[in-house]
């Protein structure tokens, strides 16, 4: 993998900006992650498009654009402790080590979270713990969370992950009947409940049950 020119770098963060990824702290986390670590083979000549790439065991690398708009719509702070279910290529959860004290990322590909455990290795992310299994059910030793991130699309916002999310917490998760498209929610936990805020049409892969066989 090569560095990519200042030229590309620059095209890259404004993207982000013109797609509405203005938080500077965010931008300063996308602008320290290079993208280009996480995309592998044929793909990886365009890992500085503002779009989602095929990974291994037929996933994707999400957006760009939407990975700082769910980023920035947590609005981490440096002590908290975040968890993300669907780590895929482990470009999210990068990003999220650049921002929190402690990211903990599921993901059902064990394939998928060796890989990207390598690349956290190469980057020194020590901050970040990457397991395998079903995400769905959360990390119940680990919990409470300060902020979830769900990557996969889910019927409804799993009550499991509701439950293990700090009062005053945020959640984002796509949610949608379809495959197709998606609606972005966030989800605060305050004293009184739960309040939903519908972000933007997303596309997301399904969240799945069960560990994936590798391919
Ligand atoms: N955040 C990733 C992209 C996620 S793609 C990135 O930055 O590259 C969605 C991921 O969710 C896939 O890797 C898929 O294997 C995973 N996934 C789907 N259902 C899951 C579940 N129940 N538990 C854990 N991971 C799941």
């Amino acid at each position: 993998m090569t560095a990519p020119s200042a030229e590309t770098k620059m095209q890259f963060l404004f993207a982000l900006r013109s797609r509405g990824v203005t938080d500077p702290l965010v931008l300063d986390a996308m602008e320290q992650i290079d993208r280009g670590h996480f995309v592998r083979g044929l793909f990886a000549e365009r890992a500085y498009e503002d779009t989602p790439l095929p990974i291994a065991c037929g996933q994707t690398i999400s957006q760009p654009s939407v990975v700082g708009l769910m980023t920035q719509a947590l609005q981490i702070s440096p002590r908290d402790t975040v968890m993300e279910v669907g780590t895929g290529s482990g470009y999210q959860a990068a990003i999220l080590s650049k921002l929190a004290r402690r990211v903990y990322t599921i993901d059902r590909h064990a394939r998928l979270v060796r890989e990207a455990r390598q690349v956290f290795e190469q980057l020194h992310l020590p901050n970040v713990t990457s397991m395998v299994g079903d995400g769905s059910h959360g990390l119940p030793e680990q919990a409470p969370f300060d902020r979830i991130i769900v990557t996969a699309a889910a019927e409804d916002p799993p009550g499991p992950l509701l439950a293990q999310l700090k009062t005053g917490g945020i959640m984002v998760v796509p949610v949608g009947q379809s495959d197709a498209v998606q609606t972005l929610i966030r989800v605060q936990k305050t004293e009184t409940g739960l309040q939903y805020d519908e972000l933007r049409p997303v596309r997301f892969v399904p969240l799945l049950e069960g560990i994936g066989k590798d391919t």
